[in-house]
């Protein structure tokens, strides 16, 4: 399968049932809200699965805590009662991920979090990339390409043609969302740009038009992943 026709994660920074009330909250506060997507430093988020193979839920759970090592914040899986974040493996939905507390904000028991390709057969290589990925979202990172140090000149019609197409299937709102939404440095923390993060797409070289490409599916955390979250949740 080449990258253009891999799935893809897309990312959601607002619930989209918002009472007019909050739509006037966050707008107020658009440029604070991923910064104020951050969790408190030292903080329990709990976390229930809504569904899964039970095995399936454990290599998750596994691989999710591994944040926990390098961030100062703790994850306790409960199986019943309200939780920050919930997970379900809801086939052909894609996988995403809410921002952060932005979950906080989504209305029990709607999940927080979704892999729509994960199963007991997926590989341990897949499962890790993609939880890793979407964790990430939940601890307030955003993807690597939407940095605001990032430079790519993208070639729309040819990531619109990709992605509008099987498997991800995005209308123009998700790929706008997701691909050309350009944060303001106000808006978040940021390093220089990381080609290695977990939280970098995979960018086909057909995609920019400045020679930019990332180095395919990355799999596991980056070294700048690890030095960043630890100096955002110091311990
Ligand atoms: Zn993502």
């Amino acid at each position: 399968m080449s990258v253009n026709e891999s799935y893809y994660c897309f990312c959601l920074t607002q619930p989209d049932n918002l009472s007019e009330e909050d739509k006037l909250r966050l707008a107020s506060h658009k440029a604070a809200l991923l910064l104020g997507s951050k969790w408190e430093v030292g903080e329990t988020i709990t976390i229930r699965f809504l569904e899964g193979h039970p095995d399936l839920c454990e290599r998750v759970k596994r691989v999710a805590l591994e944040w926990t090592y390098l961030a100062n914040l703790n994850f306790d899986f409960v199986s019943e009662g309200p939780s920050d974040i919930r997970i379900a493996f809801q086939q052909g939905n894609g996988s995403w991920s809410y921002l952060g507390t932005v979950c906080r904000t989504i209305d029990e028991p709607e999940p927080t979090m979704n892999y729509g390709w994960l199963t007991p057969d997926s590989s341990e290589e897949e499962l890790r990339r993609v939880v890793l990925h979407e964790f990430g979202h939940a601890v307030g990172l955003i993807h690597e390409h939407q940095n605001p140090k990032e430079g790519i000149r993208w070639n729309r019609s040819a990531v619109i043609n990709d992605l509008s197409r099987p498997p991800n299937r995005w209308n123009e709102a998700t790929i706008e969302n997701n691909m050309f939404k350009q944060y303001r440095p106000r808006e978040v923390v940021a390093t220089d740009v990381d080609p290695i993060s977990i939280m970098m797409y995979p960018i086909p070289r057909t995609w920019t038009e400045n020679g930019y490409f990332s180095a395919g599916l990355n799999g596991e955390l980056s070294e700048s992943d690890k030095a960043f979250i630890a100096e955002n949740y110091p311990r």
